[in-house]
């Protein structure tokens, strides 16, 4: 495939920043690198394990970087590996001319751009995303931010990076559970916003599962120009970007009452979309017939791990700690057909209780 572009509008500053997307285009970071910063300094941030498997490469396509590695993962995404990212930075005499280029999953990606933000008020950066959700998803749009103990995302920053350079040869090393995960997050933007996409993914989900690069470069290319149209539209998540946390409302409560361990960011995703589909087909908003759709795809992405000993009303309580509450009230993305979805204010603890259940929780 030949390099595909697709530009980001950005409102503070005021700019547009690019997303690159091709295979092997990490042999040309250097490059790419240097025409956005013409001739100043750059900083690697990868963690061990990304590193081990791509550091010949990343290597190569920057030579003479230095390289900073920092724990990714979950758990890791706090401010204290904010902070062990900032003595590195302060020991190699980083200043405002230095790009940070992050090299990672979206974890990676949030923290060192969090990172990126507040150090000296803010110094250039450039994401390498390596998962598929980092490509399609977290890489654009200028979030970044870490976790805190009683909620996940809660300490953050809108912070556009310089550019976004997308090599679909990384998603090669990743586990199957990693990349089925990330899968997830492709299926939620077909859901919200793309019948096409979603019937895409319907028929070439084998070739897809088996990365085939023919089927999922146009996945790849197609989600990052809906994230990209969505957050040049609503940067700071508003109105349209609110689309986006489809899913994520039940999922991020999952992932806060398990601490963060048991579930990839994806795979409670996943279980979000499934509650969501719950709420909208009981509710009469979503027809049977796509909700099976829906489920389907899901399903045959692969099996979401157990909820059978998670409690229903933990999760509904962990909801209220989202940051999608407004002045008391939890707004719900709801899919109203496959590529629409409708944002209500009114979903009942009751109602989020009995789809929990029906996915398998325990009351
Ligand atoms: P992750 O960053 O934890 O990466 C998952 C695992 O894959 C890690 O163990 C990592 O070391 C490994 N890995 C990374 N690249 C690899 C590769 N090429 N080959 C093999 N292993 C590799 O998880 P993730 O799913 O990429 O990202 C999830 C995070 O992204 C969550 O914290 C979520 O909140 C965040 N996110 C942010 C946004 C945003 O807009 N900023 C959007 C979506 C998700």
């Amino acid at each position: 495939m030949k390099s595909l572009t697709i530009p980001v509008r950005a409102g503070a500053p005021r700019r547009t920043y690019r997303i690159t997307i091709a295979q092997d285009l990490t042999a040309d970071l250097a490059a790419h690198l240097e025409s956005l910063r013409k001739g100043s300094r750059a900083i690697l941030v990868s963690s061990p394990k990304v590193w081990e498997l791509h550091g010949p490469r990343l290597a190569a396509g920057l030579p003479e970087t230095p390289c900073v590695l920092i724990p990714d993962g979950e758990r890791a995404k706090r401010l204290r590996t904010v902070n062990l990212l900032f003595d590195r930075l302060v020991s190699l005499n980083t200043d405002r001319q230095t790009t940070l280029v992050v090299a990672g999953g979206g974890v990676l990606g949030d923290l060192a751009g969090f990172a990126a933000a507040s150090y000296l008020r803010g110094i250039p950066l450039v994401h390498v995303p390596t998962t598929v959700v980092a490509q399609v998803d977290s890489a654009i749009g200028g979030k970044v931010g870490v976790n805190h103990p009683l909620g996940k995302n809660l300490i953050g920053a809108f912070y556009p990076p310089a550019a976004v350079l997308t090599d679909p040869q990384f998603l090669t090393t990743l586990s199957a559970r990693e990349f089925r995960a990330g899968l997830y997050e492709v299926i939620k933007y077909g859901v919200i916003d793309s019948p096409s996409l979603f019937e895409r993914l319907e028929s070439t989900l084998p070739a897809i599962l088996s990365r085939d690069p023919r089927a999922l470069l146009p996945i790849i290319a197609a989600c990052s120009r809906i994230k990209a149209r969505v957050v040049s539209a609503d940067e700071h998540e508003t109105g349209e970007r609110r689309i986006l946390n489809f899913g994520h409302t039940a999922g991020h409560a999952l992932e806060a009452i398990t601490e963060y361990r048991r579930f990839r960011h994806g795979e409670a995703v996943g279980h979000g979309m499934l509650a969501a589909t719950a709420i909208a087909t009981t509710r009469g908003l979503l027809s049977k017939s796509h909700s099976k759709r829906i489920v389907t795809l899901i399903e045959q992405t692969g099996t979401l791990p157990a909820l059978n000993d998670l409690s229903a009303a933990a999760c509904v309580d962990a909801t209220k700690r989202d940051k999608k509450v407004v002045r008391g009230t939890l707004h719900f993305v709801l899919p109203s057909a496959i590529g629409r979805t409708k944002i209500v204010p009114d979903v009942t603890p009751r109602e989020l209780t009995k789809a929990l259940r029906d996915l398998g929780m325990r009351a």
